[in-house]
């Protein structure tokens, strides 16, 4: 944790696009100081400039430990500290289960749920110290599944189950907080390899997807509410999404 006088600080993982890039400036408009992790070391540079002095870029892969062992190195020396994770790097590589989507199911659960793990284990000690903000960004389709989510589903029900042994664990010193969103308008679905899946995925987000903006508010919300309480799980879907 950082220095009682100066602002906290909170570590964004996948800070480069989407939901990550819109909390590291929700997060930095409520006085935060920013550490951005990614893989796209120009896209974090450029969200650091625009944040100003009190943002960090930081190159860091989830899936290498080492990088994150670096990284964590350098929140500690210039923000003295983490007060806030936020687990948000993750892919959703959509399609039906089987042999040819075996690399991408094998590539969500490394990003998505081993990545979360591997950082927070090493930022733990960061958030020990005085006690701080855990924030996973699961999904809708961490509480429910359908055909064609399979490996992402559970990627994103495993968040959930880890989150909830965690609150457990770590509560009261460290607050855990798990977010839920529906389909958000963001890069997330441009990966997808499937085209009939990617097409299908698209178009259902072009009706209806929220704001990365959205999304941020509401992490901003949670993480600033007295330390009291916790907003231990936030469900928010677009408002026409059923499902
Ligand atoms: P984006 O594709 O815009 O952002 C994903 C971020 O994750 C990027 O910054 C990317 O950065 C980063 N990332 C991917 N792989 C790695 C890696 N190996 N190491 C470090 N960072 C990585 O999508 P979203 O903003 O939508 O996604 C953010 C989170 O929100 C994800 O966990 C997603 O599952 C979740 N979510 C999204 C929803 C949506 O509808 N958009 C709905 C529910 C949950 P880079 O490529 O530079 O490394």
């Amino acid at each position: 944790m950082s220095d009682l006088d100066s602002p906290p600080a909170a570590v964004i993982t996948g800070a480069s696009s989407g939901i990550g890039a819109a909390t590291a400036r929700a997060l930095s408009s409520h006085g935060y100081r920013v550490a951005l992790l990614a893989r796209r070391v120009d896209r974090l540079q450029q969200l650091a400039a625009e944040l100003g002095d009190t943002a960090v870029a930081i190159a860091a892969d989830v899936t290498d430990r080492d990088a994150l062992l670096v990284a964590a190195d350098q929140v500690q020396q210039q923000l003295g500290g983490a007060d806030v994770l936020v687990n948000n790097a993750g892919v959703m590589l959509l399609g039906p289960f089987g042999t040819e989507q075996r690399a991408e199911a094998r590539r969500m659960v490394e990003v998505n749920l081993l990545g979360a793990m591997t950082a927070t284990e090493v930022f733990l000690p960061q958030l020990r110290d005085g006690g701080g903000d855990l924030v996973n960004i699961s999904s809708v389709a961490g509480r429910t599944a359908r055909a064609g989510n399979a490996a992402y589903a559970a990627t994103k029900w495993g968040m959930n189950g880890w989150s909830e042994a965690l609150r457990q664990e770590l509560q009261p010193d460290i607050r855990v907080i798990v977010i839920e969103p529906g389909a958000v308008a963001t890069e997330l679905t441009d990966h997808i390899t499937h085209p009939s899946v990617k097409q299908n995925t698209e178009q259902f987000y072009a009706q209806l997807a929220i704001t990365a903006e959205d999304v941020a508010d509401v992490i901003a919300f949670a993480v600033t509410r007295p330390r009291r309480m916790t907003l231990n799980e936030i469900l928010l879907r677009p408002t026409a999404q059923p499902g």
